[in-house]
């Protein structure tokens, strides 16, 4: 493996970015099985929890249940339905269905390579942890176009 493209692109990244969603720092780290870059909290964790879900804490399952009981209240003629509790019952257990956190999202377009980015293809090589790869065939530069 050849080290200089990592090392240069680790070492450029070091802007701080925080997360779009939820304001945290994050930085570039390597994803060695995947090899790609990827962004990491300060934990070293690549998702966080949903901000705007914070005030369901401790329980969100409780906070649920509460607002399922304001929905429909009283019997017989002092029944009463609260609409925005049932709109609000509805979108929150869906949101607990596929997951309250999300995926760390940088808030701007994040650090660039500071030297020469290689072309292959006609286009701009991709850089990963292990180096740099062609856009076109997927292929490490090295073996791009080598029959
Ligand atoms: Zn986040
Ligand atoms: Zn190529």
């Amino acid at each position: 493996m050849d080290p200089r493209p990592g090392e240069g692109g680790e070492a450029a990244m070091t802007r701080p970015v925080k997360c779009r969603f939820c304001q945290v720092p994050l930085h570039r780290a390597a994803d060695r099985k995947a090899d790609e870059f990827v962004w990491v909290d300060a934990r070293g964790g690549q998702t966080g929890p949903d901000p705007d879900l914070a005030h369901l804490k401790p329980d969100p399952y409780a906070y649920l249940a509460a607002l399922a009981e304001r929905v429909v209240t009283g019997t017989g003629r002092g029944r009463r339905v609260d609409h925005a509790a049932g709109r609000e019952y509805s979108a929150l257990k869906v949101r607990l269905q596929s997951g309250t956190w999300h995926t760390h999202w940088p808030d701007g377009p994040g650090p660039r390579h500071p030297g020469p980015v290689p072309e292959c293809c006609g286009w701009p090589a991709l850089l990963r942890p292990s180096g740099w790869y062609c856009r076109q065939s997927g292929k490490a530069l090295a073996q791009c176009g080598v029959a």
